[in-house]
């Protein structure tokens, strides 16, 4: 059995156990969720946060300030998941816990609407999918994550959203609605195309290729997403062939970006990824002895090897999809629409006149030299 089993032993607070301040009806206090149909196997932990933007600690080295975790624990069930040690501080455990016993902040929408009101509130980027995927089953349960966009579309207040999940795109039409009030990031982390990998390192995610249609259908959309190929896995997803696979198709779905991330194994996670490797590939450890020596990272000269193989696809590539993107958006502004603007007004939105214009006078292969103006 992982972890512990009663409720009790949460640090969280939980709904049932909160007498004041409560944001829902007690009609939904005074039970633990077991999962049914679609969520058997699962349980859910309703807790009220005091607080649900979090500030990165300032020695972190993350390029944001500011998060939004509505839940703890994922179903998505990575083994590398750099999350999972999170769960013990709850009181549960690191391995099937984490993957089954969802805490869910039941007041993150209500919370957030009263922090973004806040005279203290600065409206700085806020970054989803930094501990827990903000898209994971939960969420088809609970909504938060597309309340939370709703909320941060409304005060225009800019964010970005990582996650591995196919269900960001039940939010497309909201997403669209908040890149025009304010900056929004998407990207859909995509580690390997290969199935077997992928079914053994992420068996809660949607598969492979299932992302890279969501990554095509949201910039289809005219929302700019990219991907991260995260994390490579030692002698798993890290030959030669299946990066350029995986790049090559992620440039052919029209990701704006593609970033290679090597896997690092910080204590807590290490322990769990190396446990489950030793089951499922043992003939993997020695490499992984040699990889991790030093502590939690990999030599620099194994990120620099992937990045530079990601860069070689990435060159030629990106530039060919970065010229279909903008024919697709002329042959789109072009068309006739209710306002002469488009189909639904939104191209004319994603293509500025002027830059409309500096593509039309181009030729049909534009130079490396108009491509960068663009
Ligand atoms: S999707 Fe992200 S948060 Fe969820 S288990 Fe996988 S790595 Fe962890």
């Amino acid at each position: 059995m992982d972890g512990h089993e009663e409720a009790g032993q949460l640090r969280w607070r939980l709904v049932e156990q909160e007498e004041s301040g409560m944001l829902f009806p007690v009609s939904a206090l005074g039970e633990r969720h077991v999962g049914t149909g679609e969520y058997r196997g699962m349980e859910f932990f309703h807790v009220n946060a005091r607080a649900i933007v979090n500030k990165v600690p300032a020695v972190s080295k993350m390029p944001f300030e500011y998060t939004i975790n509505a839940y703890r624990g994922c179903s998505h069930a990575c083994t590398y998941c750099f999350a999972r040690p999170t769960h013990s501080y709850l009181g549960l455990g690191a391995g099937e816990d984490f993957e089954r016993k969802i805490v869910v902040k039941v007041n993150a929408v209500e919370r957030l609407r009263r922090e973004l009101r806040s005279p203290r509130w600065q409206g700085d980027h806020i970054a989803m999918g930094t501990n827990t995927d903000p898209y994971q089953k939960a969420e088809g349960k609970y909504h938060l994550t597309q309340g939370i966009v709703r909320v941060l579309a409304e005060a225009g207040n800019p964010f970005s959203i990582l996650t591995k999940s196919t269900l960001v795109l039940r939010d497309t039409a909201l997403l669209v609605e908040a890149a025009t009030r304010t900056r929004v990031s998407l990207s859909l982390s995509i580690g390997t195309l290969d199935r077997e990998v992928w079914r053994l390192s992420e068996p809660g995610t949607p598969p492979p290729d299932k992302r890279l249609e969501a990554v095509a259908k949201l910039n289809e959309a005219g929302l700019r997403c990219g991907v991260l190929i995260a994390p490579v896995l030692p002698g798993l997803s890290d030959s030669e062939d299946q990066l350029r696979a995986v790049t090559k198709a992620c440039l052919e779905a029209g990701a704006v970006s593609v970033t290679p991330v090597a896997l690092h194994l910080r204590p807590g996670v290490r322990e769990h990824y190396l446990q489950w490797l030793g089951n499922a590939r043992p003939e993997l450890m020695a490499l992984h002895t040699e990889r991790f020596q030093r502590g939690s990272y990999q030599p620099a000269a194994e990120q620099h090897r992937i990045s530079e193989i990601v860069r070689s696809v990435e060159r030629p590539v990106s530039r060919r999809a970065r010229w279909r993107r903008v024919e697709r958006r002329v042959r789109a502004s072009e068309a006739p629409g209710p306002s002469g603007s488009g189909p639904s007004g939104q191209s004319s939105r994603t293509l500025p006149d002027k830059r409309r214009v500096r593509v039309e006078a181009l030729q049909l292969r534009p130079s490396t030299e108009q491509l960068r103006l663009l």
